[in-house]
């Protein structure tokens, strides 16, 4: 995984996502993956949550005006290599993120990865219902590669669920609402990446890579994130995926042993 580090410039990643305190999730774990991978993140902030390892307790949305204002003051003055998007948490700061890209223009945007949260690993919904639908029509179609889990993926379609048999069929689905590419994550241990130009499947990991831990709290958001901080590294997106694969996996290996709260604890970056 490693790179050599240019001296005279950072590789710029931004997230656009929801604070985690007990710091396992959110923007917290994406910018210890970007640390970790010898980028240097950034946060523009949509929604506090007071959260832990066995919940989330209570949600802060933050104005969405105040959501473009920190993108303005950011874009306006760095340049930035790759963007994440995480939770969006409400319909307004979903318009808002959206028009501020259209703004950019497509065309000059850097790789964007949208991971699509709407639920935390403890099941609790952290998005609103009106969120969802805005989401696919107005973000989703900017994606460079869009990284729903496997319930994720069920709601973005509409549906109760998707086996292993179907996930192919289900990312092709996903295609259709404009994303380059898709990346089912975390069917019975596998993930399958579609990615549109070449109507390609590509199936990542395999069932052997399954590591049983209960500290999976914030595995979704570090895959996302290191897939974004490759791209941001001028990996090509199956590169990208296949590395961030191996680095949260072995994020989720080295932190099964830790016992960090009552309920699901980090990985450990
Ligand atoms: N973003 C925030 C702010 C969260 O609190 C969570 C989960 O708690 C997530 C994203 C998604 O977490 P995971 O990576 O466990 O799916």
């Amino acid at each position: 995984l490693a790179y050599p580090i240019d001296e005279h410039r950072y590789i710029n990643v931004m997230t656009i996502a929801g604070s985690d305190p007990s710091g396992g999730a959110g923007l917290q774990a994406d910018l210890k993956t970007f640390a970790s991978l010898h980028c240097y993140g950034m946060t523009t902030i949509t929604a506090l949550t007071a959260q832990n390892t066995c919940g989330v307790d209570s949600i802060y949305s933050l104005p969405a005006s105040f959501v473009r204002q920190q993108l303005k003051s950011v874009f306006s003055d760095i340049n930035i290599d790759a963007i994440k998007i995480g939770m969006l948490e409400r319909e307004e700061i979903v318009v808002e993120v959206a028009q501020f890209l259209e703004e950019k223009g497509v065309a000059k945007l850097p790789p964007l990865v949208v991971d699509p949260v709407i639920y935390a690993k403890s099941g609790d919904q952290i998005i609103d219902n009106n969120a969802i639908n805005i989401l696919k029509e107005k973000i989703i179609p900017f994606a460079t590669l869009l990284t729903p889990n496997r319930q994720e993926a069920c709601r973005l379609l509409g549906r109760n669920n998707i086996c292993v048999d179907d996930l192919e069929e289900a990312a092709k689905e996903l295609l259709k609402l404009g994303t380059k590419a898709v990346l089912i994550k975390g069917v019975d241990g596998r993930d399958c990446l579609l990615v549109q130009e070449q109507e390609k499947v590509v199936w990542i990991g395999g069932t052997t890579d399954w590591i049983d831990s209960k500290n999976v709290h914030g595995t979704g958001c570090t895959y996302s994130a290191a897939i974004t901080a490759f791209l941001g590294r001028g990996d090509p997106l199956l590169r990208a995926v296949q590395k961030a694969k191996i680095y949260i996996t072995e994020a989720i290996r080295a932190g099964a042993t830790y016992q960090q709260g009552h309920g699901a604890g980090p990985v450990c970056h």
